[in-house]
């Protein structure tokens, strides 16, 4: 029993150590704020100028991979390092040392350039934990101002439909933004099935590239106007919605992806002919390789002279057994720092190339990256001995696993050095709260902050 004493510190231990060491974790801490403020610096600058666009989906993801945060912490960073951009003032006073990351992260979800100051002072005065009932106190607020907007929003929908004295129709209104999307997506369809239609039949578009001077086969037919075009586009909507009906079916079938393709295009991209989407939207043919790659899709060939040859895709699909045994091996995308689970089969050597539909010669790749292999140069290929490699379109080779950065030997001391040689001083106090031990009404704080909060409750 003697022999255990030297194990409860208590009261052998003199205070002043115990000090010293609560002002060291103190100091340190505020150090290591100083420098996650000029990390996230870095981090804004390299994600605003696409440094992490080199296969990685997000900025958020090529941390992941290059630095080993884990993804949500690496989400945070990159959205606390976009907010700073515009918030001056908590972006200062995290690199002085003087306010928490915890703190500035949580600020950052509500801070705009106007409520920066008031916040700030939230900050400095209350505890991390303060700071994040106030904070969700001020979301509360703004969510349901967000609430009140998009119920105005929806209410002054509308759509006008006047008939002329001419004759001619007029239309005006305001759509949600969300069915605006849908709006233009589907006009956008419309033109180019239009634009489709004439090029088949040799209209005006016929002779794009003709150089100027040269006399048009029809000197009447002027390309129409952007707006004409809309007006034969939303035509075209109409007509399609009558003679099909109104049925905007299940949500798998509504995205379902019909690739019509000349034979010849699958096995070879760089062969003549074209790949036609069912909408009538050209696809290059690499796309229609990558379509067709994890043949759940329906694929027809056609003929030179555009007669349907054969609907062969179903043939190629990746049976239920080898998928499940393929999502099972892969555990998601493969691509270097994804991971993402949901994944399409890719065929590293394609089967309209003579390629198996075997496990050794496919692998699980997000959309993204499926894309990535396929349309934009990334290169995969699986050594003899198992191993995946992935190529970036210059052939530089791309690691699962990056090699660690050089660190100086005592980082700590490299960063007190470096803190001091730009003039910063920071101590054990430099974070310390304003906050005397009074009990927080988060009510209270939120109705004297916030901009918004009287409108919310006006009678209280
Ligand atoms: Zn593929
Ligand atoms: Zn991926």
């Amino acid at each position: 029993m003697e022999l255990r004493t030297a194990d409860i510190p208590t009261a052998l231990e003199p205070a002043a150590e115990l000090d010293r060491l609560g002002h060291e974790i103190a100091e340190l801490s505020a150090h290591l704020d100083a420098a996650t403020a000029h990390l996230l610096d870095l981090i804004r600058e390299f994600d605003a100028r696409g440094g992490w666009n080199t296969g990685f989906r997000s900025c958020a993801a090529w941390l992941t991979w290059r630095v080993g945060l884990s993804p949500g912490p690496a989400r945070e960073h990159v959205r606390v390092a976009r907010a700073l951009g515009t918030l001056p003032l908590l972006r200062q006073a995290l690199a002085r040392g003087e306010l928490s990351y915890s703190k500035v992260r949580e600020l950052t979800r509500v801070a705009t350039p106007e409520t920066e100051e008031r916040l700030l002072a939230v900050g400095r005065a209350g505890t991390a934990e303060h700071v994040e009932r106030i904070v969700r106190g001020w979301r509360r607020v703004d969510a349901k101002a967000e609430a009140r907007e998009s119920a105005r929003r929806h209410a002054c929908r509308g759509l006008h439909v006047y008939r002329g004295e001419d004759g001619m129709v007029t239309l005006r209104g305001r759509l949600e933004p969300e069915v605006g999307a849908v709006l233009v997506q589907a006009l956008a369809a419309a033109r180019e099935a239009l634009y489709q239609r004439r090029r088949a039949t040799g209209g005006a578009d016929g002779t794009e590239g003709v150089p100027a001077g040269t006399p048009r086969a029809d000197i009447s037919a002027e390309p129409p106007s952007l707006a004409q075009q809309q007006a034969d586009a939303l035509a075209l909507l109409a007509e399609t919605v009558l003679h099909h009906g109104i049925d905007p079916g299940a949500p798998g079938e509504r995205y379902q992806v019909v690739v019509h393709v000349d034979a010849p295009v699958l096995a070879d991209p760089d062969a003549p002919g074209q790949s036609v989407l069912e909408d009538g939207t050209h696809v290059s043919a690499e796309t229609s390789r990558r379509l067709a790659c994890d043949a759940s899709r329906v694929v027809m060939r056609h003929a030179p002279d555009g007669q349907l040859l054969e609907v062969g895709a179903r043939t190629r699909t990746i049976p239920p057994a080898l998928r499940r045994a393929l999502h099972h091996r892969d555990q998601g995308c493969r691509f270097p720092g994804c991971g993402l689970p949901s994944g399409q089969g890719h065929h590293i050597r394609h089967w309209a190339q003579g390629g198996p539909t075997t496990l050794s010669n496919l692998l699980s790749l997000c959309r993204a990256h499926h894309r990535a292999v396929h349309e934009e140069g990334y290169q995969v290929d699986r050594r003899s001995d198992g191993v995946l490699q992935f190529r970036r379109p210059t052939g530089q080779l791309l690691p699962e696993v990056p090699p660690p950065a050089a660190i100086p030997a005592d980082p700590v001391q490299a960063l007190r050095a470096q803190h001091e040689a730009q003039g910063l001083h920071i101590h054990a106090r430099t974070a310390m709260p304003g906050w005397l031990g009074e009990p927080l009404d988060v009510g209270y704080a939120i109705d004297v902050l916030h901009p918004l909060a009287l409108q919310t409750h006006p009678t209280s």
